[in-house]
């Protein structure tokens, strides 16, 4: 099947209307809470109207699944400072660069002369070290478990072609911890978990287990089109009515029980879990992941001496800004008095409005397509 037809295949109108028909169906006049965790569902959910195809008592809510939004500021002001070293240069995707800090962001300091380059891959920074061998090159290394193999097949490849200019700053992060953390606190009250597709195709579905487990929560995990988010709900609420909370794949073209487990071992040789700082949810225990030491040498704090003293976890929020509840699920972006005023995607205050993922900026850009 050509990719084309396979798109079409997962937006068939009557099939769509079908489901949710069932949907309304099952439902039987409850209210429900179910969050997508990740940006590019909120993105699908939005840009397909999926919500309009629903009855007002299905509250769908967003989560903190934007790498973007969810790195803290420490991490940022440790990239500016590593930016801003004669022998350093940092090396950092795209969506990175208009995040505030009290400090600015990695694009004011490359307008004052900073050294930083916009890569698309992390393997891109293996030939960026050996093009610059007079500098300590940094990958500010951001993402969940989707992008983490990457960073740790750079690693692997520097070990083996003797790069000794090569350093990561790791912020890399890990969903079903922070996903079971967010219930754990008590605020977010749901009924079901849509969890996230691309993540899922390289961890597989058994490390969401703990979340029927341990909170009575179902997860149905989803691809991106609007049959795959229509089956995702229409299995949460078979589970929520019937008392049996599990884990469903509803993305079976690419998520399997076990995942990816090439792209695990390739990340389990090279990192390994701790706790972690989540801008706007605070410190989460088992819920990022590190540098093993035998890649220590790899380590951008350790090895140029970064500093991690004199943070604080709230710091990097602006007043009014809301996006600490907006990763929480607890509000919405329409009910932040910045949204669409002082806060946009060409001007951002918060984090939520930078990238593509973040829940603001779907918010600004889609929210009309769905009123449509
Ligand atoms: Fe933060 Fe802007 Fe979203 Fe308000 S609209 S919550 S300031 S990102």
């Amino acid at each position: 099947m050509r990719f084309q037809d396979l798109h079409e295949a997962f937006r068939q109108q009557q099939l769509t209307q079908r489901l949710a028909h069932s949907i309304r169906h099952l439902l039987n006049g409850q209210t429900v809470r179910f969050m997508e965790v990740c940006g590019g569902h909120t993105a699908a959910v939005l840009r397909f109207g999926i919500q309009a195809l629903l009855p007002d008592s299905i509250q769908l809510l967003s989560g903190p699944g934007c790498p973007v939004c969810v790195t803290p500021q420490v991490v940022v002001r440790q990239s500016l400072e590593v930016a801003d070293r004669d022998d350093s240069l940092l090396a950092t995707f795209g969506d990175m660069m208009r995040v505030p800090s009290t400090d600015g962001s990695l694009e004011d300091a490359r307008a004052r002369g900073a050294s930083i380059r916009v890569i698309y891959s992390p393997l891109d920074v293996l030939d960026l070290a050996r093009e610059n061998p007079l500098k300590k090159v940094v990958l500010l290394a951001i993402g969940f478990e989707t992008t983490a193999p990457a960073t740790a097949k750079l690693l692997l490849e520097a070990e083996r072609a003797n790069v000794k200019n090569l350093f990561v700053l790791c912020a890399h992060k890990t969903m079903p911890e922070a996903m079971s953390w967010l219930l754990e606190q008590g605020q977010t009250a749901l009924d079901g978990f849509i969890c996230p597709g691309h993540v899922s195709t390289i961890i597989g579905a058994k490390p969401y287990d703990l979340l029927p487990r341990e909170h009575g929560v179902g997860c149905a995990i989803a691809g991106f089109e609007p049959l795959d988010i229509l089956l995702a709900i229409h299995r949460l609420l078979e589970q929520k009515m019937s008392q049996t909370p599990r884990v469903d794949i509803c993305y079976s073209r690419s998520v399997t029980l076990k995942g990816n487990v090439k792209a695990q071992a390739i990340l389990n040789t090279v990192l390994e879990p701790c706790s972690s700082i989540w801008r706007g949810l605070g410190l989460i225990p088992n819920s990022g992941l590190r540098l093993r030491e035998r890649f220590s040498h790899f380590d951008a704090v350790r090895m140029l001496h970064l500093q991690t003293e004199g943070y604080r976890i709230s710091d990097g929020f602006e007043a009014d800004c809301r996006c600490s509840e907006i990763l929480r699920g607890l509000v919405r972006p329409t009910e932040c008095p910045l949204f669409g005023t002082r806060c946009t995607p060409e001007s951002p205050v918060g984090t939520c409005m930078v990238s593509p993922e973040g829940t603001c900026q779907n918010y600004y850009v889609l929210g009309s397509v769905s009123a449509d």
